[in-house]
């Protein structure tokens, strides 16, 4: 049984889900469907990944009622000016061949950008939440100070956000600014995308092999440990089965401290800079 999260807006999460960042559309149908023969419940997608119609296909598909599933997207870069969320988010909607959605996300703050305005996108991110097509509202790569900004100038607060976490960058600066409002935090890219050398750190190998499982799923304890929610993404079906059996073990605190000692700060991040990233 997966665990959920109460957001606060009183909605739930499933703490572990599967990410499609990179799949390519044309296999996404096919890997949606096997993610969800494995059981995962919570998916998440982007209107950037271009594969929002495999992920409908697969769940329309599956038979699974719709309220048993829990399916996230995000706001792509382009389109942050206020009609433009409208307009895509019900793009997105038609793409997932759903009638609402559980959660959207600004996917990127791009300060940069629209003259530094993502106050105005997010007001109409929230206004999606009137007409019931949409449960909660969140964001993705908010920095400190963005999320200070759209809650002093909204006095609405983000349900969740999205961010880079994985044992080499813990990323706390965030985590501990969504904990004072109380905002879930999402680790996207949990295992480290892999190419990090997370899952082949001696540390991480060391606590895999004291109790008989592998570096990702030690990983992903970690992350579930700490609170928050992963959604690690696989192609293969094997991982995907790996990635879902977390839940007859516990990391003991000197291991989860030994994976928490793998931290490298700034160094660690391996994605773009929230503060200066402007690809739209
Ligand atoms: P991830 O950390 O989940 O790593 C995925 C890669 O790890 C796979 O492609 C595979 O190569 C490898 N892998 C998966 N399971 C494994 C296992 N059991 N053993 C060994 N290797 C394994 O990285 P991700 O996909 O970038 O992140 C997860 C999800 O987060 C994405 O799919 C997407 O939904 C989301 N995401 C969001 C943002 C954002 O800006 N909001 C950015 C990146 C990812």
């Amino acid at each position: 049984m997966i665990p959920t999260i109460k957001l606060n807006d009183e909605t739930a999460i499933p703490q572990l889900g599967f990410g499609t960042f990179l799949v390519p559309p044309e296999e996404t149908a096919q890997t949606v469907a096997q993610a969800l023969e494995v059981g995962y419940r919570h998916i998440d997608t982007a209107q950037g990944y271009a594969n929002e119609a495999g992920v409908g296909e697969a769940v329309r598909a599956s038979g699974i009622p719709r309220e048993d599933l829990y399916i996230t997207s995000k706001l792509t870069n382009s389109m942050h000016e206020p009609e433009d969320v409208v307009r895509s988010f019900d793009r997105t909607l038609e793409e997932l061949g759903l009638d609402y959605l559980d959660l959207f996300l600004i996917h990127w703050p791009l300060p940069t950008r629209y003259e530094g305005d993502f106050v105005s996108t997010w007001n109409a991110i929230i206004e999606l939440l009137g007409d019931g097509r949409l449960r909660t509202a969140g964001v993705s790569n908010f920095e400190p100070a963005h999320i200070e900004r759209i809650v002093a100038e909204t006095g609405t607060v983000p349900a969740v956000n999205q961010v880079e976490i994985h044992p080499y960058f813990r990323n706390e600066a965030v985590r501990e600014e969504c904990a004072s409002h109380d905002i879930a935090v999402e680790a996207w890219g949990p295992l480290g995308q892999a190419k990090s050398g997370v899952l082949e750190d001696p540390a991480v190998v060391e606590v895999a092999r004291a109790h008989g499982k592998t570096p990702a799923q030690a990983v992903l304890r970690w992350h579930l440990q700490r609170g928050d929610i992963v959604f690690p993404k696989s192609m293969r079906r094997e991982r995907m089965e790996e990635n879902f059996d977390l839940f007859d073990f516990e990391l003991t605190a000197a291991e989860a401290a030994s994976i928490d000692a793998l931290d490298r700060g700034e160094q660690g991040r391996m994605g773009p800079d929230p503060n200066t990233f402007d690809r739209v």
